[in-house]
């Protein structure tokens, strides 16, 4: 049995954000996880939009901490060696109605604090992206873009390199309160805790039940995407918010590697991991986005994937649902996350501070020493110079092999991403750290080379897994193979 002074059961974008602020301190921190590696939740299956805060109820948690969220993620981001782009965002409308709705949209902003909001005419919009036929615009200049996948798995490596212990591979199945705090099943592994931080996103109402406090009712809400090839989209451009719609609406983001999102949809369903995209609402999506963009070229379309909000509020409910975070009234060495929708990635560093107000009230906070605030990733070889790609090859040759032609990545990154610090497994470990398997080939070619570089290392071909445990596209070898 291993002890901590807590154990953060989720590692989503807001659990590795809380890890990362407690592995400033003296702490004995741990996150268990139930995928491969982190961010596999709704952080990797999102819209990759560091958000501004107009869209928020004044007043609310949502408002504030997304403001907050958005002025310190550059520098966040530049720390920890995280892509960014500050891009702007346009939200479009055609006639006088939706004008008046932008204009209000801009008054609820700057109750909010956001600033940078500018409402621009047609010509204005088609300096900006010729080909929006929309009449009016609000201009959202601190909106950005930023690499979910790494997100997580920066603040999660960082955190490691502090002292955090990941769990991966690791559901929570059973919680059972002490004297001092908690003992908690964690797949193989049983941990103890003073405190218990609950931050498993689209399970959270779940894993608090188990730790005593059964108040919450998760309700899933998918949206589904099309992920396109790279275009010259140079912004997000999102419609005029609808009331009683589930999201901000469809709208086309562009990436921080320049690829263009359509979605995301917004539809109550039943499982709350039912990650499906489904034609009818594909057929939407495209519809929708050829009135925000009619040129856009749909025959560049590479996969299509889904995320899933953990909604507080029912189907057909007009009640708004605030994030909840706070020290359970029902267990008191209980920290509990709920109902952490959009815009939770981008409020996840103020999210992290206010955990620790919380945690504070009962637990001494003093800062390590020797703790190290920075992380480099793996180099991205293709955004390189030729003269910064020449000296890595001259420090490691494998830099000169490239294993995935789409976006140019070497058999070193490869390598370094295998050999992660928190221990992370599977194909997605390797996707999510260097783009391989992401372009438009989706694979076709790369994934073989990976899997060539896991044998090398002495995996057996029933042993890789692709993006869950279990989830094995190889059976073994065919004649002339080891058996
Ligand atoms: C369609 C869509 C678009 C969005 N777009 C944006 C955007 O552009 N910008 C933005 O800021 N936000 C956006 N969001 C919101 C954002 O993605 C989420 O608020 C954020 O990712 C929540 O992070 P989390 O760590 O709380 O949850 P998650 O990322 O879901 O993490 C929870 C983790 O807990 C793990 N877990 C669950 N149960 C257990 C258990 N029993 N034991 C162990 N582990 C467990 C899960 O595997 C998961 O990894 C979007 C969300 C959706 C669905």
């Amino acid at each position: 049995m291993t002890n901590y002074d807590v154990l953060i059961v989720g590692g989503g974008s807001v659990g590795c954000a809380i890890a990362y602020a407690l592995s400033r301190y003296d702490l004995k921190v741990a996150v268990a996880e139930k995928e491969l590696d982190v961010g596999m939740g709704t952080s990797g299956r999102n819209s990759g939009v560091v958000h501004a805060g107009f869209n928020n109820r004044p007043g609310s948690l949502m408002a504030k901490l997304c403001v907050e969220g958005n002025e310190g993620f550059e520098a966040l981001c530049k720390m920890l060696d995280i892509p960014y782009k500050r891009t702007g965002k346009l939200i479009v409308g055609y006639d006088e109605a939706d004008h008046q709705a932008l204009i209000k949209l801009k008054e609820q902003g700057e109750k909010n604090g956001v600033k940078g909001l500018e409402i621009i005419d047609g010509a204005a919009i088609r300096a900006i992206e010729p080909d929006l036929p929309a009449s009016w615009a609000m201009l959202s200049r601190n909106t950005a873009v930023f690499n979910p996948f790494l997100y997580s798995i920066h603040l999660a490596e960082a955190s490691a390199q502090n002292g955090v212990q990941y769990y991966l591979n690791s559901p929570v199945t059973a919680v059972e309160a002490t004297e001092e705090g908690y003992r908690v099943q964690a797949g193989d592994h049983v941990l103890t805790c003073r405190t218990l931080i609950n931050s498993a996103g689209l399970f959270a109402d779940k894993v608090s039940a188990m730790a005593g406090d059964p108040s919450f009712t998760i309700y899933p809400c998918r949206g589904e995407y099309y992920l396109l090839d790279k275009g010259t989209l140079k912004m997000p451009v999102y419609p005029v918010p609808r009331p009683g719609v589930g999201g901000l609406g469809v709208h086309l983001t562009v990436t921080v590697d320049g690829n263009i999102l359509i979605g995301p949809s917004a539809d109550y369903i039943d499982n709350h991991e039912d990650y499906s995209t489904t034609e009818p609402i594909l057929d939407q999506l495209r519809r929708e986005a050829m009135i925000l963009l009619p040129t856009l070229n749909m025959r560049t379309v590479i996969g299509t994937y889904a995320g899933v909000r953990p909604k507080l509020v029912k189907k057909g409910e007009a009640n708004f649902g605030d994030f909840v975070i706070e020290r359970s009234p029902k267990a008191k060495h209980l920290i509990n996350l709920i109902g952490i929708e959009s815009p939770g990635i981008t409020a996840s560093m103020p999210i992290a501070r206010m955990v620790l107000d919380i945690l504070s009230e009962d637990t001494e906070l003093v800062e390590k020493p020797d703790f190290v605030p920075t992380y480099r990733g793996i180099p991205p070889f293709a955004e390189l110079s030729r003269a910064e790609q020449r000296a890595l090859i001259e420090q490691d040759p494998d830099y000169g092999d490239v294993v995935c032609r789409c976006e140019t990545v070497t058999r070193a990154q490869v390598k370094r991403a295998l050999h992660n610090p928190i221990g992370a497994t599977g194909v997605i470990a390797v996707k999510n750290r260097t783009r391989s398997t992401m372009g438009r080939c989706n694979g076709g070619y790369c994934f073989q080379r990976i899997v060539e570089l896991l044998l090398s290392e002495g995996k057996s071909p029933q042993d890789i897994d692709l993006k869950r445990r279990g989830d094995r596209p190889l059976l073994g070898y065919v004649k002339g193979g080891q058996a």
